[in-house]
């Protein structure tokens, strides 16, 4: 399950530690050295996961969760803490902040890459190989196929993609500009007529089963894929 982690430490060693590890398990590593520097990488590509120090230069790690948590637009990206600190408190401080998980340093890198795919399982299962079924509608990333009772549906490689994220997240509305950043990791350069058009398509794919009408479109706010047909 190959992911993009944006990893905030302001230790070099360290920093180039974890990313040598998640590059080896076969993740996409983008590297900031404190809150302001992640704060410009995130508004550019929004990352799977982040990997985040606690004690940083500046704004603190804690602060930073915070402020990921509080923008609709990050506020679901899983957020692992790193810390020397281990006491109760500290871990409490931790969730309570919005991180998915936390890890103690030191720890093994093995650990880390375990903890990284744990939380990727449970809170972005568009990442993973795990075959969806929604109102008799079936997506099965492994192989690449749709079907809807037996009969196979024919969609684009970026409609298959919408559909996915769409079905792992299904009754919830997503604005254009999420799921541009999810589907195409790209909020900026690629316009919202964008999502527009390959739902439309998306649409045409599953009208041979009905199934077009799972995707709905909310006014004003964007689309949603209802969990009954
Ligand atoms: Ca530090």
């Amino acid at each position: 399950m190959p992911a993009n982690i944006l990893v905030v430490e302001d230790e070099p060693a360290i920093q180039e530690l974890i990313a040598i590890n998640l590059e080896y398990a076969g993740h996409s590593v983008l590297r900031a050295h404190d809150a302001e520097q992640a704060t410009q990488m995130v508004r550019e590509v929004l990352p799977d996961v982040v990997l985040l120090d606690w004690m940083l230069p500046g704004q603190s790690g804690l602060a930073f969760a915070r402020r990921l948590r509080e923008d609709e637009r990050t506020r679901d990206i899983p957020i692992i803490m790193l810390t020397a600190r281990g006491t109760e408190a500290d871990k409490i401080a931790g969730l309570e902040s919005g991180a998915d998980d936390y890890i103690t340093k030191p720890f093994s890198p093995r650990e880390m890459v375990a903890r990284i795919k744990a939380v990727l399982r449970r809170r972005s299962p568009q990442l993973t190989e795990e075959p969806v079924e929604v109102g008799g509608l079936r997506l099965d990333p492994g192989t690449h196929r749709v079907s809807a009772d037996s009969a196979q549906l024919d969609l684009g490689p970026t409609e298959f993609r919408l559909l996915h994220f769409m079905m792992t997240h299904p009754e919830r509305v997503h604005s254009r500009t999420q799921l541009l950043d999810q589907v195409w990791g790209d909020h900026v350069f690629v316009e919202e007529r964008t999502v527009d058009v390959h739902i439309r398509r998306l649409r045409k794919s599953l009208e041979p089963s009905g199934h077009d009408r799972l995707i709905q479109t909310v006014r004003g706010s964007g689309y949603r894929l209802a969990a009954t047909n």
